[in-house]
C-alpha cells in the first residue's frame, strides 16, 4: 500500500522514499508518494526520482495499480535505469504543472458550486478543460463567469475534512459529481470544503488554498451535450 502524502498535504513537491517493489510492466513502486495518480478528473503527475548515487530516473506518468492501493510511477521514454528494491530515492514532482493542475481542478469545484449544478463528467487538459453539467437550460455564459469570478475574488479558503463511509452513505447530498466515485477504501472518506458553506463534497484530487489563487478564468465555450447535459469549455488565464 503506497502511502499517498499528496492527500494531506497537496502543497509538497519533494519527499523521499523506499522503493517497495517494481511491477511486470517496469512501474516503479514506492512506500509514500507525492506524486498524484491519474483519477478524479486530475492527470497523473510526471516528475523524476533522484537516486543516493546521483542519476535521475524520469517519471512519465503516475496510475494506481488496478485495486487501487499503490502507485505505480512510470518511467517515461528517457526514463534511465531502474532503482532496487529497499532503495531510498528522492521523489520530485514537476511542480509548475502539478499547481496549474490544481488551479483547474479547484476551478470546477468553484464553477459548479456558483452555478450550483452536479457534473456528470469532466476531463482536464494542459490549456483547456471542459466540464459536463446536468442542467436542462442552457446558463449565459456571462452569467456563469461572472458567478465564478465573484467567488475567486472572494478569496475562500480550501481546507479538507475526514468522514466515515458510514457517515458519507448517511448524506448522500454531499456527492455533487456523478461520473467520479468518493475516494473510499480507507473507511475514511475526504471532504473539500470551499469557504465555510460555498461547497462540500468528497474529493481525491489536489487543490490550491484559496480561491484565489485560481485566477481570472475564461468560459470558452458552453455546449449542449443531451437534453440534460451543458459541457462549459474554461481556461485559466495568465
Ligand atoms: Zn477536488
Amino acid at each position: 500500500m503506497t502511502e499517498p502524502l499528496y492527500r494531506y498535504d497537496s502543497h509538497l513537491s519533494t519527499c523521499e522514499a523506499r522503493v517497495t517493489g517494481i511491477n511486470e510492466r517496469g512501474g516503479i513502486l514506492l512506500d509514500r508518494t507525492i506524486f498524484f495518480a491519474t483519477g478524479d478528473d486530475q492527470p497523473g503527475d510526471t516528475g523524476e526520482l533522484e537516486r543516493s548515487d546521483g542519476s535521475h530516473i524520469a517519471i512519465g506518468t503516475t496510475v494506481f495499480s488496478d485495486d487501487k492501493s499503490e502507485i505505480t510511477h512510470v518511467p517515461g521514454e528517457e526514463g534511465g535505469s531502474l532503482p532496487e528494491i529497499g532503495e531510498i530515492v528522492v521523489a520530485h514532482i514537476d511542480w509548475p504543472r502539478r499547481y496549474r493542475h490544481m488551479r483547474m481542478h479547484t476551478a470546477l469545484h468553484t464553477i459548479c458550486a456558483a452555478i450550483q449544478t452536479k457534473t456528470t463528467g469532466a476531463q482536464i487538459g494542459a490549456e483547456e478543460r471542459r466540464i459536463d453539467l446536468n442542467m436542462q437550460d442552457p446558463p449565459d455564459r456571462n452569467a456563469v463567469h461572472d458567478a465564478t469570478m465573484k467567488a475567486i475574488d472572494a478569496d475562500l479558503a480550501v481546507t479538507s475534512e475526514w468522514i466515515t463511509d458510514e457517515e458519507l452513505d448517511a448524506n448522500p447530498d454531499l456527492i455533487k459529481s456523478m461520473s467520479v466515485s468518493p475516494p473510499r477504501g480507507s473507511g475514511l472518506v475526504r471532504l473539500v470544503r470551499i469557504g465555510d458553506t460555498f461547497d462540500l463534497q468528497p474529493c481525491g484530487g489536489t487543490h490550491v488554498k484559496s480561491t484565489l489563487e485560481i485566477g481570472p478564468v475564461t468560459i470558452t465555450k458552453i455546449e449542449k451535450k443531451g437534453r440534460l447535459n451543458r459541457r462549459i469549455r474554461i481556461r485559466l488565464d495568465e
